[in-house]
């Protein structure tokens, strides 16, 4: 069955197949701003992006997957200062975090993870083509902006009402915005380039418009055509990227190469998590980063599952309950495994659930309907309930060790799609080595030290020290660890 998803520029459920049939299906995914730990918000994004790339491998389609690094804007810059760090050496270490946490929850690393940095030549470059076919323009201190009102098509991906922008739109650098983010009712010409200021120390880059640094959305025009071509097939992101980000995005890649309509071919935005009802925020303290997850003494495996168990389309309510229930989601879905695996004379350790390229043509059995589902517009929950029901139809089953062998390679074929690996229990024995009691007095202790409230914080210490156990601080969470 073709693999079909909603496509955001359409408003459309459509067919995925790669445009260029010879080459391998191009997949555009922005990537995150490393100025500190990624949340589990960013994560369900990138996991959905994972899993839609593994649905398209496991149907045998070969994906060229790339996703920048933003490590330099406002944000990296402002706290690279404030550490009294390089840009490079701050952006790296954040860099290098992320890979860590993505490696933990098993997502496929990208062919390609181009950084702004590297790439400001190419950026450049762009900038150059749009102002030379008067899409832009300088301002008088060295910037230059996108002229939204040159782009007849501005606006087609959020839908915006062009005759109000028309009106609305200026040309003049006076009513232009320096600044990243901006909603659909203030539209307007966007920096592309940043004259150098004080506040940027050593962070500024020679253009042909003095010194300066590229403002934040030219990057992803810029390195998705170098890497993918003028026309590639799906672009991703989370759905707060829609407007003014992607929107942006086609502007500066469709007006830079002279032809409209050429950019990606499908749009791909997944709703966003929400925290126990809320957005999640570190003033109302329900922002979390996997360290935390791992902390509370969940497995990075049945993070994974909470992130992508509900449908992409539809925000996710994310609870301290929905691990719990992820946690044993898997344990069933182990349970199912290791009878399979019984009958077929195989050892958990054995099962690998990471299938080779000759795997891809072999029989779903029992697990058809779960990939039938997550082929329609990447059901995820769908698929897991379909799981669920293969094994009770397996349970009743009278299976013989090649039929269950088969029924394995169906249910290898579904978890590798869903980046499900299943018999990881050492991890999560180490995990929940801290006793429950020690876990509890941990994150009290380092929800003191978030609130600034040290003396409380130094009392909680106390408390573990005189418990056996101590508190490894990094600026992203903590360990805790016997003394
Ligand atoms: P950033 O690092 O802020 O550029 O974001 C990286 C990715 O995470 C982008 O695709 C965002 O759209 C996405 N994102 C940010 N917040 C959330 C959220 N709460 N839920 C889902 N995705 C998010
Ligand atoms: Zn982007």
């Amino acid at each position: 069955m073709p693999i079909q998803l909603y496509d955001t520029m359409s408003r459309t459920t459509r067919t995925l197949s790669p445009g260029a049939p010879e080459k391998p299906f191009g997949m555009y995914c922005c990537g995150p701003t490393v100025y500190g730990p990624a949340h589990i918000g960013n994560f369900r994004t990138f996991l959905l992006q994972d899993v839609l790339r593994r649905t398209l491998e496991v149907d045998g389609i070969s994906v060229r997957h790339v996703r920048n690094i933003t490590d330099v804007d406002d944000k990296t810059i402002r706290r690279s200062q404030e550490e009294g760090k390089t840009l490079a050496d701050f952006t790296a270490a954040w860099t290098k975090k992320f890979h860590d946490d993505c490696a933990a929850l098993n997502m496929l690393p990208p062919q390609v993870e181009p950084s702004a940095v590297e790439h400001i030549p190419l950026q450049i470059a762009m900038i150059e083509k749009l102002v030379a076919r008067g899409n832009a323009y300088v301002a008088p201190d060295g910037s230059v902006y996108f002229k939204v009102s040159s782009d007849p098509e501005y606006g087609k991906l959020a839908r915006l009402d062009r005759d109000a922008l028309r009106t609305q739109a200026t040309n003049s650098a006076g009513d232009a915005n320096a600044a990243d983010e901006y909603t659909r009712d203030n539209v307007s010409d966007f920096a592309l380039w940043k004259a150098r200021k004080p506040e940027d120390g050593p962070n500024f880059w020679q253009s042909p418009w003095g010194e300066g640094r590229p403002g934040w959305h030219i990057e992803c025009s810029a390195m998705s055509t170098h890497y993918l071509g003028e026309t590639f097939d799906l672009h991703g992101g989370g759905v707060d990227l829609c407007f003014p980000h992607h929107e942006n995005e086609i502007a500066q890649a469709e007006c830079s190469c002279g032809h409209h309509g050429t950019f990606a071919r499908h749009w791909f935005h997944s709703a966003h998590l929400m925290v126990d009802g809320a957005k999640m925020s570190k003033s109302l303290g329900n922002l979390y980063t996997l360290a935390d997850l791992e902390n509370k003494g969940f497995s990075p495996m049945a993070v994974r599952y909470a992130l992508i168990s509900g449908h992409y389309r539809s925000q996710l309510n994310f609870t301290i309950k929905s691990l719990e229930d992820a946690t044993a989601a898997l344990e069933k879905i182990e349970k199912g495994a290791r009878k399979l695996l019984e009958k077929a004379g195989i050892t958990p350790e054995e099962f690998s659930q990471e299938i080779s390229v000759h795997e891809k043509n072999t029989a779903w059995g029992a697990f058809e309907p779960a990939w039938l589902a997550l082929c329609e517009d990447l059901n995820i929950p769908g698929a897991i309930g379909k799981i669920f029901s293969a094994f009770g139809e397996l349970n009743k089953a009278e299976l013989s060790k090649a039929d269950a062998g088969t029924q394995l390679c169906g249910l290898a074929k579904i978890l590798s799609a869903l980046g499900l690996k299943l018999f990881t229990a050492k991890k999560d024995e180490a995990a929940s080595d801290v006793p429950a009691e020690i876990a509890a007095l941990g994150e009290q202790r380092w929800s003191a030290k978030q609130a600034k409230n040290w003396a409380e914080a130094d009392r909680l210490r106390n408390e573990l020290a005189a418990l056996g156990w101590k508190s490894l601080d990094r600026k992203d969470g903590y360990t805790l660890e016997k003394i």
